[in-house]
């Protein structure tokens, strides 16, 4: 149970336009802070996009997600959940990257993740183009290979780019299974779609039993079917959950680099994270915002609806 000092300011109080956009309206306790120990899920921005190999932007995402994220109120009015009643939660404020040096900022936010896990601090965190995810996974991954509930329109799990350039946001899976941070056999790939280089990613995801279900079969199951099958792929170990702006169709998150029609709305993009409570989340993410081609803020507001869901799938 959380005391006033990790209650979100209220609208009642303070109308949503004032003060210091943190994210949800949370205090900012970053690490170093009095009260950092008692944090048991942080909310951590990583503005970078050093990965990003088309369109850029999501360095500019997490600041234009807490200004969209002082929309959310204390309640889901879907499942009842309070998540800041229920759990000590916080604004982390962001992993400084170096956005010179790719290597760099990887090792930079595998650091200060490090610094959470010792802290027994779940991560909830904004992004940062996809690539943020593999030093993420790095930190939390220590104990041994996580599964993991990704929704995004592409698989993320290619080999190289431009001949050999191994770490860019089309990469970060297939490293991440290559360095034991997955157990592939609990990995679930949801909503995947859009024109295809070729196979080659899919091919990897079926050597190693990642399990892919594409838009098609998405809409042809329905969204509770689907992740019914979700839940048992990843099972009651630790699960970590990775959740890209992408997946959702452009009509309704037009501010991202690589978008591909055809995908869920604005209310399937809840209703699926929705169906993933209860389950043993170690940590989650919400990236590719990339605020520069979001002219309407609409991108950046759903992506911070999508965060608000994935905090209350969190609470215990
Ligand atoms: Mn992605
Ligand atoms: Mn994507």
């Amino acid at each position: 149970m959380s005391d006033a000092f990790f209650t979100p300011v209220s609208g009642f109080d303070l109308p949503r336009f004032a003060g210091v956009p943190s994210f949800m309206r949370l205090p900012v306790v970053p690490p170093g802070h009095a009260r950092f120990a008692e944090v048991e899920v942080g909310l951590v921005g990583v503005p970078w996009d050093g990965g990003t190999t088309n369109r850029p932007g999501p360095r500019h995402g997490p600041r234009q997600l807490r200004d969209a994220s002082t929309m959310i109120r204390a309640q889901n009015a879907a499942t009842g959940v309070r998540p800041f009643e229920a759990m000590n939660c916080a604004d982390l404020g962001d992993v400084g990257p170096n956005p010179a040096d790719l290597m760099d900022s990887l090792d930079r936010v595998t650091r200060f993740f490090d610094g959470l896990v010792a802290a027994g601090i779940r991560p909830l965190t904004a992004g940062g183009d996809h690539l943020v995810s593999l030093p993420i996974l790095r930190a939390l991954a220590r104990p041994g290979p996580l599964g993991m509930v990704h929704f995004d329109s592409h698989t993320d799990l290619f080999h190289s780019y431009f001949g050999g350039t191994m770490y860019t946001h089309g990469t970060p899976f297939r490293r991440a299974v290559e360095e034991g941070l997955l157990d592939p056999a609990r990995v679930v790939q949801i909503g995947i779609r859009g024109s295809m280089y070729d196979s080659e990613d899919r091919d990897f995801a079926d050597s190693v039993g990642i399990r892919v279900i594409p838009i098609e079969a998405f809409f042809a199951r329905g969204v509770a079917d689907v992740m019914a099958e979700a839940r048992e792929i990843v099972g009651a170990g630790p699960t970590y959950v990775s959740y890209d702006i992408d997946f959702v169709d452009p009509a309704f998150a037009p501010g991202t680099g690589t978008p591909e029609v055809g995908g869920p709305n604005s209310f399937q993009a809840l209703q699926v994270v929705r169906a993933l409570a209860g389950l043993n989340i170690v940590g989650a993410d919400l990236v590719e915002v990339s605020p520069p081609f979001d002219a309407s803020g609409a991108t950046a507001y759903l992506g911070a609806q999508i965060m608000f869901e994935l905090l209350c799938v969190m609470a215990p």
